[in-house]
């Protein structure tokens, strides 16, 4: 799952990126309205956490810019004036949530969660064949039997989960698994797949990950 942070002050920027790929999220940041406005316009980001006041342009005009040409991407709005106000104006134009400032990084993280739910499925648990992944409690299994897995390993496999029966391409799973300062040398992800597939399929006889050839991977019984 891919982020993106629009926020002006430095402290709470970098907080919230840490906290956020603590917990195996690809973070982007931008300190002003402008250039967030346009990442998020070019970027496939899978959340938008947008502070309202910001130098350039107003999280509220990025906001509205970007629902009008149609990028419904969910957008979590920060401010630091919690004012029935702004909170009103903000889910107007189109926010998904708000969240004011102060605030804890587990408050955030809720929300964060929540909004990356709302995609469809009912349970936060994902499943697929005899594979759970339980977002909150990070833990993995397959047949019941716990799956240990780094940072990037659980971001991957949290891709392909959310994705079953669909072909991703190498562009896909980068431009999703990693920050855009990723240098997308391919290799670099088919070493994170072989990785994550010695994990969840070597031990067992049906795999779950397999290759498309010269296309990317997929993640089928
Ligand atoms: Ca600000």
């Amino acid at each position: 799952m891919r982020i993106l942070v629009v926020e002006d002050e430095k402290k709470v920027a970098s907080f919230v990126k840490m906290g956020l790929e603590e917990e195996s999220y690809a973070v982007d940041v931008s300190y002003d309205g402008e250039e967030g406005g346009g990442l998020a316009e070019t970027n496939p980001y899978d959340l938008i956490i947008l502070d309202i006041m910001l130098p350039k342009k107003s999280g509220l005009s990025v906001l509205r810019e970007l629902r009008d040409k149609g990028i419904n991407t969910p957008i979590l709005l920060l401010t630091a004036r919690g004012t029935v106000e702004d909170k009103v104006a903000g889910l107007n134009a189109g926010a998904d949530d708000y969240l004011a400032k102060p605030f804890m990084f587990s408050e955030l993280l809720a929300r964060v969660r929540s909004l990356l739910r709302r995609g469809g499925e009912k349970s936060p648990v994902l499943k697929f064949a005899d594979l759970t992944m339980d977002p909150v409690t990070r833990k993995v299994t397959r047949s019941g039997v716990d799956i240990m897995l780094t940072s990037k390993e659980y971001s991957l496999l949290d891709y392909f989960l959310r994705r079953p029966n669909q072909v991703l391409t190498r562009t896909m799973i980068s431009e999703h698994v990693w920050e855009s300062d990723f240098d997308a040398v391919t290799n670099v992800i088919d070493v994170y797949v072989k990785h994550l597939r010695n994990k969840i399929d070597k031990e067992f006889e049906k795999k779950l990950i397999h290759t498309v050839w010269g296309v990317g991977y997929i993640l089928k019984e």
